[in-house]
């Protein structure tokens, strides 16, 4: 397998895939070594993922170098995650104590009735590349804390950050018998999907996911999803500083490229002040920094996959045939590697792919509405449900906008942000269950009925 630099795709490393015996020979192993993981005690545990945290801090440039090298992230970005990643660990390791011990729910004379939270076994972990650290550690951090063993799948286009944090895990002290990675591409991961696992958790795309889910449905474990979206912002006509809002926005759409589950993906703004946030949200795209990702300076880097500029050109020229009036970008840059640049197209409707489908690019559609009920029959037009953000001065306006869309997440006044305290959950093709908080805590565990007559 050919890791690739997609700044320049040239080759950074060639790797073997594992074969199919390899990933059997994986599974034996982290198989073998869960029962006594889980029979340490937790506060053993807290203190090896306590470790690794310290690890990745003292590593922080050269993860981040690596990040940047094979999926093209800046480097401020890639510093930014794997540290905002640190924030979930810190998280998960003061509530592991608390959502994982043994709790009484009733006692009375001779009886007692008790819950204990027991680990899954063996689970498998298949993930994407664009938030590595992220998305891997709402599976992986509470999993082993939790007491079970891991096989992670890398994505193919993160496989050497996959390779570092396997290592500063091992380093740490998880035993080489509780977490391995599986590398390849989606072979690999369908390798996976045939053993006996007794539970998947998968970052991905929407087929991807719902690939798995149907080809996993008969061993009845349990199945999560985290999938794509299309998420929209609406802009009412109250809000206090147009600029400020429009900035905030084309920041939520353009960070990392948009290449975010969470990125904003279309904007409604109400009629009244539709052409002073166009004025603004283009001033500000038209100052983001696109080059080369190692550099400090840089706000855009490569898109990750070459696939995607084909899908881009695609949705422009949709637009554009459409109706759409094109204000920046709209085509690649003519260089080595994945280069697209930054789009912004308005007039924007629901005929159009870029309101419709998944971009996952340096891309937006603008779009200009008369009133609440008209941007939220639109923010519901979509198969996708992961975030909505709605912006407004008046606290109730946001409440009874908020209320009425079918998401996970639902912002006021901000976008594209994740918090380890509350649920990650996805409707509709979004996907299924939830990470963070006290909920992806549990999801990692089976809880056992114990009651008990002394
Ligand atoms: P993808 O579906 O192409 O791949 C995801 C993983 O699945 C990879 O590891 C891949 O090798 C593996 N895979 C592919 N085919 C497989 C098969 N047949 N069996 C088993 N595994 C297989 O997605 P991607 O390009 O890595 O990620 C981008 C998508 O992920 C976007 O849609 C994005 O919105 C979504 N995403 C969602 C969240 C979230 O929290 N909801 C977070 C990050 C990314």
């Amino acid at each position: 397998m050919q890791i690739l630099n997609p700044a320049t795709n040239e080759v950074l490393q060639e790797i073997a895939e594992d074969s199919r015996a390899q990933i059997t020979e994986k599974y034996e192993k982290v198989k073998a070594g869960q029962k006594s993981w889980a029979a340490r005690p937790l506060s053993e545990r807290i203190d090896i993922i306590s470790k690794y945290a310290e690890l990745v801090k003292d590593n922080l440039e050269d993860l981040a170098k690596t990040l940047t090298l094979e999926m093209g992230k800046p480097i401020r970005q890639s510093r930014n995650e794997i540290n905002g990643a640190g924030g979930r660990i810190r998280f998960f390791l003061a509530n592991a104590e608390k959502y994982l011990s043994e709790e009484e729910m009733f006692s009375d004379g001779g009886m007692r009735e008790v819950i204990r939270y027991e680990p899954l076994g063996v689970i498998g972990n298949i993930s994407a590349w664009n938030y590595p650290y992220n998305v891997g550690y709402n599976v992986f951090i509470p999993a082993l804390l939790a007491g079970n063993s891991v096989l992670y799948k890398p994505s193919e286009f993160a496989t050497l950050t996959g390779l570092k944090i396997r290592e500063l895990l091992w380093k740490a002290g998880v035993p080489e018998n509780v977490f391995e990675c599986v590398i390849g591409t989606g072979q690999a991961g369908q390798t996976l999907l045939d053993l006996p696992l007794d539970g998947y958790f998968f970052t991905g795309s929407y087929k991807t996911g719902k690939y798995i889910a149907e080809n996993v449905a008969n061993k009845l474990v349990p199945v999560q999803l985290e999938l794509g979206g299309k998420d929209p912002v609406y802009v009412c006509d109250d809000i206090p500083d147009v600029k400020s809002a429009a900035q905030g926005i084309a920041d939520g759409a353009f960070y990392n490229n948009g290449q975010s589950c969470c990125a904003v993906e279309r904007i409604y703004v109400h009629e009244k002040i539709y052409d002073a946030f166009v004025q603004h949200f283009t001033d500000e795209v038209k100052t983001f920094v696109c080059g080369d990702p190692l550099s400090e300076e840089t706000y855009n880097g490569p898109l990750t996959r070459s696939a995607q500029l084909d899908f881009l050109d695609m949705q422009v020229k949709d637009a554009l045939d459409k109706g759409a009036k094109l204000l920046l970008g709209g085509k690649r840059l003519e260089k080595a590697g994945n280069w697209y640049e930054n789009t912004v197209l308005i007039d924007a409707n629901h005929e159009m792919s870029l309101m419709k489908e998944e971009s996952f690019g340096p891309i937006i559609g603008l779009m200009k509405v008369s009133g609440d009920a008209e941007a939220i029959n639109l923010m519901n037009d979509t198969e996708y449900g992961l975030t909505a953000a709605v912006y407004t001065a008046d606290a109730n306006r946001a409440d009874a906008i908020s209320t009425q869309l079918h998401v996970g997440t639902v912002y006021w006044n901000c976008c594209d942000r994740v918090s380890p305290n509350v649920p990650w959950t996805g409707r509709g093709n979004s996907g299924l269950g939830s990470t963070l908080s006290y909920q992806g805590i549990r999801a990692f565990t089976q809880p056992k009925a114990y009651q008990m007559r002394s």
